[in-house]
């Protein structure tokens, strides 16, 4: 263990988020493996993991990885989750993990109360991730609708949630096998969030049509943007209509530990499930996540007896009762060890600190003419363009992916891109205190002089390959995907703030 603390401790120290590996680079390595004959002894394994993986690795505690929703680790889960490997406890039943269902159990309660929820009566489980806790969050949700309505009939359940809805709400209603268009996609509103009014709209539609609202998703933190859909008027019309309230509090959950912003939830304590992802914002190591649910009953809805498990005669808890899955990491020793160590508050504040961030990028790229910006954040992404003076909109949306893939073969930022209304967008995702508002603004102009760099040859390709005008619209930024080299090696000499690879 002390020599693998020291060889993680080395590659920690990396000077970039990520070496800029390819597949081509890395996959000769793996595959040059023979995996029928072990290494020589504990030394060349680890050299060898060191080639395949660790060298490579993308480091997203690095102050200059800013791409997705990955949080740098906070200690004292990465402590715990030695513990856990070691001692290997499955919290599926009592008799396979004893103080770790209470541990789990009494973590449960302590979200629900931050939610808002009665701990005697709310209940939930921990899950690998928000896309199983969404899933689970859907999978109650047909099973009431089925029970209230006394139907069974799968074409007639509707789900509603924005078009930014995390792309597992449609993947969950495929899994529960509803109808290819059961999710109907509400429209947004002026603050970006689900519109109250085309709420209404949809779920009278629905009850027009005789079919059933089975849920209402509403998202506390979209992936993209970090909109906080309007919670409270979802809650009244899910109430009004008899759906299901499901918040997908994945990415917004850690403002439940907020000193500053806990009232952005407000309404989260109407719903009648919750996905949070403790590794998304509260800094847990990969996975933990957990659904929380209003009325411990409704979990029954995944509820079968064993048994070799866990009988119904069973006197002693079994956590399996109330998951999707049965051999479980008891990943809640990470968030107990978190909160005992580190403290609530102090991780509400890491949270809290970087969405401060977030407002801060934001005001300084209003003031910079060579940056196009998305609205103000609300959490701790924020959505730019590099679009200087003379920049078609047209010519930014081929520009901007193809400076964020310049970046990512570079290895020495890493930015997220996204798509939004037809136009391309850089993404900033901040959820590392350390980094500072001077890093972002290095980034930046990383940015901009990649993309004056690369923008010489983009002009000349969209001359080489048509009829001069820009480039339009998203389906032509894949051919325009050009390897950076190439782009490269076509600027002309002497320009550009000598971008190398
Ligand atoms: C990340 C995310 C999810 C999916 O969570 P995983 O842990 O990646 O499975 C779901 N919803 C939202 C809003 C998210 O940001």
């Amino acid at each position: 263990m002390s020599r693998v603390t020291r060889l993680v401790a080395q590659h920690l120290a990396a000077d970039s988020p990520s070496t800029g590996a390819s597949v081509a680079d890395l996959a000769p390595v793996v595959d040059g493996v023979d995996l029928d004959r072990p290494a020589s002894d504990l030394d060349a394994a680890l050299s060898e993991v060191t080639d395949v993986y660790l060298r490579d690795a993308i480091w997203f505690h690095h102050p200059s990885y800013v791409a997705h929703l990955n949080c740098p680790v906070a200690l004292p889960a990465v402590l715990a989750e030695g513990i856990i490997a070691a001692v290997n406890t499955s919290v599926d039943t009592w008799d396979q993990s004893a103080g770790g269902t209470l541990v789990e159990q009494r973590l449960v309660r302590w979200t629900a109360g931050r939610i808002g929820l009665d701990e005697d009566t709310a209940d939930g489980v921990f899950t690998s991730g928000g896309t199983q806790s969404n899933l689970q969050g859907l999978l109650l949700a047909r099973g009431e609708a089925a029970r209230r309505t006394g139907s069974t009939d799968l074409t007639r359940m509707r789900v509603l949630a924005t078009e930014h809805s995390h792309f597992s709400v449609i993947k969950s209603a495929r899994i529960m096998g509803l109808h290819p268009s059961a999710v109907i996609p509400v429209p947004t509103g002026a603050t970006g969030g689900m519109s109250l009014v085309a709420l209404r709209t949809q779920l009278e539609a629905i009850r027009e049509r005789g079919e059933i609202a089975m849920a209402v998703v509403a998202t506390a933190g979209t992936t993209d943007l970090g909109v906080i859909d309007p919670l409270p008027g979802i809650a009244d019309l899910a109430a009004e209509y008899g759906a299901w309230l499901h918040v997908d509090a994945a990415y917004g959950g850690g403002l439940l530990l907020s000193l500053r912003r806990r009232h952005l939830l407000d309404g989260i304590e109407r719903a009648d499930s919750v996905t949070v992802d403790f590794h998304k914002t509260f800094f847990q190591p990969v996975s933990s996540s957990a659904i929380i649910v209003r009325d411990a009953v409704t979990l029954a809805h995944v509820t079968h007896h064993a048994d070799y498990l866990n009988p119904r005669t069973a006197v002693t808890p079994n956590q399996v009762d109330k998951s999707l899955q049965t051999t479980r990491r008891f990943d809640a020793l990470k968030l107990w060890m978190t909160l005992r160590v580190t403290g609530a508050d102090a991780v509400g504040e890491m949270f809290d600190e970087v969405i401060d961030r977030a407002h801060q990028m934001w005001e300084v790229l209003v003031d910079d003419a060579r940056f196009e910006v998305a609205a103000e954040p609300m959490l701790s992404t924020v959505l730019l363009r590099y679009r200087p003076e003379g920049v078609s909109a047209a010519e930014a949306d081929s520009l901007n992916p193809l400076i964020r893939q310049a970046l990512l073969d570079r290895g020495d930022v890493m930015v997220a891109g996204t798509v939004i209304d037809g136009r391309a967008w850089l993404k900033f995702t901040l959820l590392n205190p350390d980094t500072s508002l001077e890093h972002l603004r290095g980034i930046l102009e990383t940015i901009a002089a990649t993309g004056d760099q690369l923008l010489p040859a983009l002009r000349d390709a969209a001359l080489r390959d048509g009829a001069g005008a820009p480039p339009q619209g998203p389906d032509v930024l894949d051919e325009l995907r050009l390897p950076f080299e190439t782009l490269a090696a076509r600027a002309p000499q002497g320009t550009g703030a000598g971008v190398t690879r």
